[in-house]
């Protein structure tokens, strides 16, 4: 393995899924719906299958009907105009996304600020590329992890390119506010920055609202903004995933992705641009039942004794474990609970640990994923029980 890459193993996602099905505990870990998408988009799949739609190489940007979705869902749920053809490109998820941007737009030597914790994905790919992260710890107060303006402008140097953003975030939960992306914004124009924004749980927001910073002033043309059908629709296994930016970033990532994985999930693509028509009523109803889950566990996971950071977003809740009685400053931490809990109670979750830099900032944080049946959750939470 290459210097780039020596401090990245194996995914905590992969560890901890392989953990939840040798021991048979509920896999609480890993994101990922255990009930899959709308029959109706599916039946699309099988449609496009069926008649030869895309089991040959898609076109490089993506299919025609499919970008045309993803600019009239921008349009219509952000007031977002897209030209599909210039400002759309479909990638391999949201991963290969966030893969290509990074090696098309940073240079090696590049500092690229990070929201931490974050997904492990950015680390790996900010290293791949050659850049430098500059994690800048989202703090959790009043229950609520918020981004502390003062450390961000503290954070940006004359090497900095770009900053990557996730709203809402993974793993904590939360929403950034108007206020806190405004101010990313304002610093934006004024560094003359890129934001390159993961949004890939823009529809699953129970308190407040999403704002994609795409929206906001002088952001239009420093913005590559990401989506993905994985968390909005329920296939996570189907690695359809999106860009929406301005021609010459669209371009330079296009660069990038075309040597990556060239194309990928043909007739899947005809299934998503069904799915992103999808009348309201679709959204609001995998809204609604993922904050009586979030409440359901939140409520249980309290219940057991975790002190709990309730998610405005997300199928994220992010816990302290100290409250239970682990005792930090005795090498206990969240990623040896979370190693011990299959054992101790028969659930698997993951330690936010591993998303930080500055690990003793994150060694007491355990997230649960509740993106599960109400019965799976109800069990989990009957088990975690055992831990009060
Ligand atoms: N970004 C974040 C914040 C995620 O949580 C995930 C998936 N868990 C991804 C990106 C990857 O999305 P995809 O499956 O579409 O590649
Ligand atoms: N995004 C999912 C999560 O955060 C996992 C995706 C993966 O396994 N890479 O749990």
């Amino acid at each position: 393995l290459n210097r780039r890459l020596a401090e990245f193993g194996t995914t905590v996602f992969a560890e901890m899924s392989a953990l939840a099905v040798s021991t048979g505990a509920i896999n609480l870990g890993q994101g990922f719906p255990d009930t899959d998408g709308p029959e109706e988009v599916r039946e699309a799949a099988v449609r496009a299958l069926r008649d030869g739609r895309g089991n040959q190489y898609p076109p490089g940007p993506g299919v025609p009907e499919l970008r045309a979705a993803i600019a009239d869902h921008q349009r219509r749920r952000y007031g977002l105009a897209c030209d599909p053809d210039r400002e759309v490109l479909v990638t391999a998820g949201a991963t290969e996304a966030i893969a290509a941007a990074l090696l098309a737009l940073v240079e090696p030597g590049d500092e690229v600020i990070a929201l931490e914790p974050y997904y492990d994905s950015y680390a790996a790919c900010i290293a791949m590329a050659g850049g430098v992260r500059v994690p800048v710890t989202l703090r959790p107060d009043a229950g609520r992890y918020h981004l502390d303006l003062d450390e961000l402008r503290a954070a940006v140097t004359p090497r900095t390119r770009l900053i990557l953003l996730n709203t809402p975030h993974n793993p904590t939960g939360t929403v950034l506010t108007r206020e806190e992306l405004t101010a990313v914004a304002e610093l934006a124009c004024e560094r003359d920055l890129l934001v390159v924004t993961d949004e890939v749980y823009e529809h699953l927001v129970f308190d407040g609202e999403h704002l994609p910073i795409a929206t906001l002033p002088g952001m239009r043309e420093r913005t590559v903004t990401i989506g993905s059908a994985g968390k909005t629709f329920s296939f996570t296994g189907w690695k359809v995933g999106w860009v929406t930016a301005a021609p010459e970033l669209v371009t330079a990532v296009r660069s990038a992705k075309q040597y990556l994985t060239y194309v990928a999930s043909g007739p899947f693509q005809y299934a998503v641009a069904e799915a992103l028509r999808l009348p309201d009523a679709y959204f609001d109803a995998l809204r609604e039942d993922l904050r009586a889950k979030r409440d359901l566990l939140s409520a249980g996971l309290a219940a057991a004794g975790f002190a709990v950071y309730r998610p405005a977003g997300t199928y994220f809740v992010t816990t302290d474990i100290r409250p239970l009685g682990v005792e930090l400053s005795h090498g206990g931490d969240g990623f040896a609970f979370c190693r011990a809990l299959p054992e101790r109670c028969g659930v698997v979750a993951i330690p936010n640990a591993v998303f930080y830099d500055h690990r003793d900032a994150g060694a007491p944080f355990v997230r649960f994923a509740f993106c599960k049946r109400e019965s799976v959750l109800q069990e989990a939470v009957s088990r975690l029980k055992a831990l009060a």
